[in-house]
């Protein structure tokens, strides 16, 4: 009989949970429940030289939560440069220190990425310390597709760049992950309507807090929704991606002009304004444009 090797045990020996000199720790932290935090962040936490946070007053009550006192510096957006120098070189020099960002898993959608990126540069160890992330947490309950799966964070502020992002996913077939703050949500919603069409959206609202919710609903509905209700709190947005019929229903204007596109729908027996709108729909462009340059002809 063949002996069965004992898998490697899952909780590793203390000699492995040791808390290293020289060596950035990437400490995931909870996304709204003070709860989610692992028994292993809480030990690194503890135990390193210092804390680099992105926001040390919400950091602060965390920690406190814990008991846990330990110098702190801050590490932003805006001082992320000459900060992430000064944390890399006490590494360098021998200490230990822990990166917690606002929520969530440190270089995902933050700074946290930049500071990595030097490690690298440098040689600097680093080491990973899981914890939630909120694109990942909202994937799992949207009840789309999370088998194949694209994250593309935050959509650009300025509307030619988040045009150019939401023209290169349209054709996309995997579930597309967007982070979105509360108050440019229904400008989102806008400008996904537009590029996208209609399609199946999860959007996952304050993750694990009192007010958590799911609303699984289209892009249409969930205009519609929010045409009637505030937007409110932290928002993970999940769609669906581009479905076959909807990859090939855009193939067969592909090669088509504007207005070839426009007097296939007239010749299909629609009328002028409704053609328009239909090739509008296709294109994934506003009615506008299309009526604009079949009038400047
Ligand atoms: N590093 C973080 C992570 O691992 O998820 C993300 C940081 S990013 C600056 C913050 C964005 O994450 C928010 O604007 C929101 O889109 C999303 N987010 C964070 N916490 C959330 C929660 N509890 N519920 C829903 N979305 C959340």
């Amino acid at each position: 009989m063949s002996s069965i090797k004992s898998p490697e045990r899952i909780i590793p020996p203390a000699a492995k949970n040791a808390v290293e000199k020289n060596t950035l720790y990437l400490v995931g932290t909870p996304i709204g429940n003070l709860s989610d935090i692992s028994e292993r962040a809480l030990k690194v936490l503890s135990e390193v030289d210092f804390i680099a946070a992105e926001d040390t007053r919400s950091s602060g009550i965390l920690l406190s939560h814990y008991g846990i006192k330990k110098p702190m510096v801050s590490y932003f957006e805006h001082n992320k440069r000459e900060r992430g120098e000064m944390i890399v070189s006490r590494i360098e020099n021998g200490e230990s220190c822990a990166l917690i960002t606002d929520a969530g898993m440190p270089a995902i959608s933050d700074p946290g990425e930049d500071i990595v990126k030097l490690c690298a540069k440098k040689n600097v160890r680093v080491s990973v310390i899981p914890g939630p992330c909120a694109a990942v947490s909202a994937l799992c309950v949207s009840g789309l597709f999370t088998a194949k799966f694209v994250f593309e964070g935050f959509l650009p502020a300025a509307k030619s760049d988040r045009r150019s992002v939401l023209d290169s996913i349209k054709d996309e077939k995997r579930t597309i992950i967007l982070y979105e703050a509360p108050h440019k949500l229904r400008r989102t919603l806008d400008d996904i309507y537009a590029s996208l069409g209609d399609r199946k959206i999860s959007l996952c609202r304050e993750l694990t807090k009192i007010n958590e919710e799911i609303i699984r609903t289209s892009i249409k509905g969930a205009i519609d929704y929010y045409a009637e209700n505030e937007p409110r709190g932290e928002y993970v947005l999940i769609l669906e991606g581009a479905s076959a019929e909807e990859l090939e229903s855009r193939a067969f204007w592909a090669n088509m002009s504007i207005e070839e596109h426009v007097e296939y729908y007239i010749s299909m027996g629609q009328i002028k304004n409704d053609a328009i709108k239909s090739a509008a729909h296709d294109r994934g462009v506003a009615k506008s444009e299309i009526y604009g340059k079949i009038m400047k002809k």
